[in-house]
């Protein structure tokens, strides 16, 4: 906490011009409106200032919380003693390069960047129109839809490396993307900064009429009428989550003010009021329930931090956040907060 503290002083020292916002409700963030308050929000204004800040929390045995539009995040109810980079404010230039691919920084958003590309008559980005996330995130999650997936339009990632504190431009392959998972998800430290996108080109009319038809088909099946985080599971091989827990009859399921959606069963979405808490529990009974009845297992795909998450040893650098998310990716024995240990492993 001591730390904490002093960083934050630092930062303010050195970057007085930054936008800091102390105390700040993480409810305001993200798509699910749920969190208390995070210590501090920094709003770097370019990537020497991002670096800067990351450079003082290493100092401090500190890292940050990289955030863009919070739409794949559960904040805690209790906040968080952190400091969070935020990337959306200023992060956000986008523009072609000469040789025809596409150039964005991580803030600029999914929609931003396909309506970029249709508009230059670039085809591959038309999946990302509705997917409400930023590059960065997307980039972390490998944010896909409809068959697409940014990994298909990926060439380069320039990132920033907190441990050593440097950057680095990585190759599609080396960003080692998998279904909803990515280098950056497996391996903490890491800071999407920027990216090159390159795509074939297409006829714009066409490109705009297939974002239209996704679109709706977002707008007929998902409930974007209520906060959520999207899709609460990752789909497990060989089976969709919406229909394992609607097979359980979980549809309409709801903890206080957290529900399993009733027009689709793979969201859960606050109703009013959700505490983190519920959500939990919400999504452990679903989880346990589904494994119960089918024997398979689903894993969140939203990244859930929680206050009493336990810091793996992995070293004061490495976000313990992400630390203890990836070890579900990697399937290892990681229990919810609260929970003891995975169903399949009692
Ligand atoms: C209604 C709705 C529909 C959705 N539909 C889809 C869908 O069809 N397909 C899909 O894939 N997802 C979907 N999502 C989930 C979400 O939009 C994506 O996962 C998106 O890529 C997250 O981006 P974000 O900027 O919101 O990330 P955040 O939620 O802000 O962050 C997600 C993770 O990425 C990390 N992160 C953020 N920025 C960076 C960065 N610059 N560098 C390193 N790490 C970073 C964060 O620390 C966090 O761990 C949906 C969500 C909602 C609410």
């Amino acid at each position: 906490m001591e730390n904490l503290e002093l960083a934050i002083a630092q930062i303010k020292e050195e970057l007085p011009g930054m936008t800091l916002l102390e105390n700040e409700p993480l409810a305001q963030h993200c798509s699910f409106r749920i969190g208390g308050p995070a210590r501090a929000i920094a709003v770097p204004s370019d990537v020497t200032s991002l670096s800067r800040i990351c450079c003082i929390l290493k100092e401090h045995e500190l890292a940050p919380l990289m955030l863009g539009n919070g739409t794949n995040i559960l904040f805690p109810d209790e906040g968080l003693q952190e400091v969070l980079l935020i990337s959306t404010e200023k992060l956000t230039k986008l523009f072609l390069l000469p040789d025809g691919a596409i150039y964005a920084e991580a803030g600029v958003s999914l929609s931003r960047l396909a309506s970029f590309a249709q508009q230059n008559g670039l085809k591959g980005l038309e999946f990302a129109s509705g997917i409400p996330g930023t590059l960065g995130g997307g980039c972390r999650m490998n944010a896909g839809a409809y068959g697409g997936e940014l990994k298909d339009v990926i060439e380069s990632v320039v990132c920033y490396y907190l441990p050593e504190q440097a950057l680095y431009e990585l190759t599609a392959e080396e960003c080692n993307f998998e279904y909803r998972a990515s280098r950056f998800s497996k391996v903490g430290g890491f800071v999407v900064l920027s990216a090159v996108l390159r795509l074939p080109q297409g006829d714009g009319e066409e490109i705009a009429a297939r974002m239209r038809e996704l679109n709706e088909k977002r707008r007929e099946k998902q409930p974007l009428d209520l906060p959520s985080a999207g899709s609460a599971f990752k789909r497990p091989e060989g089976h969709f989550a919406a229909k394992l827990i609607e097979d359980s009859g979980l549809k309409g399921y709801a903890v206080g003010g957290a529900q399993v959606s009733e027009k689709h069963a793979g969201f859960v979405v606050n109703t009013g009021g959700a505490t983190s808490h519920e959500v939990y529990d919400l999504m452990m009974h679903v989880r346990n329930t589904v494994y119960k009845d089918s024997g398979i297992f689903m894993e969140p795909e939203i990244i859930i931090l929680a206050p009493d998450y336990k810091l793996e040893d992995h070293g004061p650098q490495v976000p313990r956040h992400r630390v203890s998310i990836n070890n579900w990716e990697k399937g290892e024995d990681v229990p919810f907060p609260g929970e003891d240990a995975r169903p399949d492993k009692e």
